[in-house]
């Protein structure tokens, strides 16, 4: 397999995650009346840093805990991350297989 396209996989795995990341946040958020814009906050209401939200990473490298005030983060966002990558990678490897 050629570089390039485990490099460009990798990326459309981090780009889906990130779908999967919104898509969570819509999740959330809507059901509750919460505007979707604006900055993911903590449920203490603590702003969550940039190096905190990142999908999948973030989650892992926190261990489902927030930074602000270690309240347990639902494994359901972890979750929803790691699906959105692989739709994203499944799709990839279908477009892969076609062309
Ligand atoms: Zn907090």
């Amino acid at each position: 397999m050629d570089a390039a396209v485990v490099v460009l996989g990798v990326a459309v795995a981090a780009l889906g995650a990130s779908v999967g990341s919104f898509l969570g946040v819509v999740i959330a958020r809507v059901p509750q009346g919460e505007s979707i814009g604006g900055r993911s906050r903590c449920v203490c209401g603590e702003p969550i840093q940039a190096r905190d939200n990142l999908p999948i990473a973030g989650w892992l490298l926190r261990r489902g805990r927030a930074r602000c005030c270690g309240a347990p983060i639902p494994a359901w966002y972890l979750g929803i991350e790691i699906a959105g990558a692989l739709v994203a990678v499944g799709i990839y490897v279908l477009i892969l297989l076609v062309l």
